[in-house]
């Protein structure tokens, strides 16, 4: 592994040694069922649970009894947008949520839809940015849950969640975020972002994976989904993943103290990827806003050939980036969040993803931007596609 360099850090991340190192114990000595009160072993376990909530509090500035551990983002997000829709169904069946999200939100909300809700799902700029203007149009006497991401996981946009949650707090509707993507990456205040729940994954911050939060606000309602122990104050039975949410607390713990540095040093190397891309490879666009973005993450579409190829041949040059979403790589369909944004299914096939991390250097940045251009101009000798864009040939 040692001489790959991983540039998709919004797919996952490697677990932070320290995280693992935290971990270990609760496989093995410290076994103990947190459910297990009355003797030592099952208390300690406990002790550790809930250290790790006030970890996961202190990292989003909530109250520890607002957090409530799950299996990663996709449960939290499911929980949050169909618990909450069925908890506040005799107030309305009215959702709005954005084109461009997560498909653990896309999907949770077209269950809903066969269910007899309501989804409105508004459009975005070509930049990947919601209109306050068609949020606060959108809204009726029935709407009763507003879901948008915090940032988007293909092109890194910032959406105005503040903003949001000023004109959903007012209307008094369930506001939830996706926070997926910035959780330990960028400050995410619940106070600030005034929010009433959002979600949250372990290994999207050097955490293991298999194991996420979701905070909810306290007076906010979600159903419980799971049905079983007691366990998560009856809102979320199962055995606690102990070993994984040690390891979210400990992520969470590192990311308080060396997010603010982490993101200091990898946006002067973001830039300069993005600087070099632009300047050595003629007929790229850079996709997502040009300065409210994430700042680890670039996305670009080259036009003439298909992202797959461009992934496949970086392979072969030990450098790990994405296409479209990483979830739906197997599928051929162009990304849903760049058609969105008003992109031609060319130029959204043709699209590049590269989001850095604590373990990228330099060095790293140098090696790509070597490689890269090489990697299209090969790629772009060979489409007739590009030919014909050129104008080197005709139809
Ligand atoms: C990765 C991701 C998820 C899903 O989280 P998992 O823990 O992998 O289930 C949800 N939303 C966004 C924006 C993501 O990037």
């Amino acid at each position: 592994m040692a001489d790959i360099i991983y540039l998709d850090h919004a797919a996952t991340t490697p677990a932070d040694p320290r995280v693992v190192e935290a971990m270990l114990p609760y496989f093995t000595e410290q076994f103990g069922n947190p459910s297990s009160k009355l003797y030592r072993l099952g208390a300690e376990s406990r002790d550790a649970v809930e250290a790790a909530r006030e970890s996961v509090a202190a990292l989003l500035n909530a109250k520890s009894d607002e957090i409530y551990f799950t299996s990663g983002g996709t449960e939290s997000d499911n929980w949050a947008i169909i618990g909450s829709a069925f908890a506040n169904e005799k107030k309305g069946n009215h959702i709005i949520t954005s084109a461009i999200e997560h498909h653990a939100v896309l999907e949770s909300c077209h269950f809903l839809e066969k269910r007899g809700f309501e989804v409105t799902y508004l459009p975005v700029d070509e930049y990947g940015m919601i209109d306050l203007d068609d949020v606060k149009r959108a809204i009726t006497d029935k709407t009763i849950l507003v879901t948008i991401m915090h940032a988007n996981n293909e092109v890194g946009t910032l959406e105005p969640i503040a903003e949001i949650g000023e004109i959903t707090r007012e209307r008094g509707i369930h506001f939830h975020t996706d926070t997926v993507q910035t959780v330990g990456r960028i400050p995410v205040d619940v106070a600030e972002l005034k929010c009433d729940s959002l979600a949250i994954s372990a290994h999207k911050f050097y955490g293991p994976k298999g194991v996420g939060a979701m905070f909810l606000r306290k007076g906010a309602r979600a159903l419980p989904y799971m049905q079983g122990g007691g366990q998560e104050k009856g809102k979320r039975a199962g055995t606690h993943n102990v070993p994984g949410i040690v390891g979210l607390g400990k992520a969470a713990e590192l990311a308080l103290e060396e997010l603010a540095a982490t993101s200091a040093r990898l946006l002067p190397l973001r830039d300069k990827l993005t600087d070099g891309i632009l300047e050595r490879i003629p007929d790229v666009k850079l996709n997502g806003h040009p300065t409210l973005r994430l700042p680890n993450n670039l996305n670009v579409s080259i036009s003439g050939i298909e992202g797959e190829s461009i992934i496949m041949l970086m392979d072969m040059n030990n450098v790990c980036a994405s296409t479209g979403s990483a979830c739906s790589s197997d599928s051929l369909d162009p990304s849903h969040v760049l058609l969105a944004m008003g992109l031609s299914h060319e130029l959204a096939h043709g699209s590049v993803r590269f989001t850095l991390g604590k373990c990228n250097t330099e060095d790293h940045i140098d090696h790509v931007l070597h490689t890269f251009p090489c990697v299209v101009e090969r790629l772009r000798a060979m489409s007739p596609l590009y030919a014909m864009q050129q104008g080197k040939v005709s139809v």
